[in-house]
């Protein structure tokens, strides 16, 4: 899933400064899960512009803004209050956000309400873990399963830098050093031979943005 943050309401202020109506759009997957734009937050966001002066012409929560069929329906049943309103304020990943924009039909600003962080696992505990950058070559097969790419910092794809320690990571020693992490992996699966594998250079083309996949 996409982890994202809300903003500071003192930023998000300033973005609405001069209007006044404002028509407000959650996201039902991901920042629910986030907590940083499901119906709760929205309700909140609600509360907090009322008493800044402001009218808030209405509120929708699409089951997941980024996909165009479901945030259009939400927009075509909400047409009157985004019509009321000067400017949507959209509380979702910088995905929902852009999408909320490329389908409305209705000419209005659309201002952002929370920041991107990365894509990432929910663990037992409610953590959100980043596991994975999308670097469209896959190298877990050869890893025992821990992202090389992203849990070291360095995105070393062959083995530990010098900088390790007692199998921490020199750029923060407070977590484990991904290539430590895959070696006891790899032992203990008996496969400490994939090791000897040199995997070559990143091919970054399959990596530069923009992407696109069509089925
Ligand atoms: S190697 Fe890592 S970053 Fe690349 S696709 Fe696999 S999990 Fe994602
Ligand atoms: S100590 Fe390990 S995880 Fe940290 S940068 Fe070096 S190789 Fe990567």
């Amino acid at each position: 899933m996409i982890i994202s943050k809300q903003k500071d309401p003192k930023e998000i202020l300033q973005y609405l400064e001069g209007h006044n109506k404002i028509f407000i759009i959650g996201c039902g997957e991901c920042s629910t899960t986030c907590k940083s734009g499901g119906e709760e937050e929205v309700k909140k966001m609600k509360e907090l512009l009322e008493k800044e002066g402001k009218t808030v012409t209405g509120y929708c929560v699409p089951k997941a803004p980024c996909i165009a069929a479901q945030v259009k329906l939400e927009l075509a049943k909400n047409r009157k209050a985004i019509e009321a309103s000067e400017s949507v304020l959209v509380l979702a990943c910088g995905l929902g956000i852009q999408s909320v924009k490329e389908n409305m039909r209705v000419e209005r600003p659309v201002h952002v309400g929370c920041d991107t962080l990365f894509m990432g696992e929910v663990d037992g505990q409610g953590a959100f873990l980043e596991r994975c950058s999308a670097c469209g070559e896959c190298v877990l097969e050869l890893t025992g399963m821990i992202c090389p790419i992203t849990r070291c910092p360095k995105s070393l794809l062959n083995g530990p830098c010098g900088g390790q320690d007692k199998g921490k990571c020199e750029v923060d020693k407070d977590r484990d050093c991904a290539w430590v992490l895959i070696y006891n992996e790899l032992k203990k699966q008996n496969r400490l031979d994939l090791l000897k594998k040199i995997k070559p250079p990143k091919d970054h083309t399959k990596s530069t943005k923009p992407r696109q996949l069509t089925l």
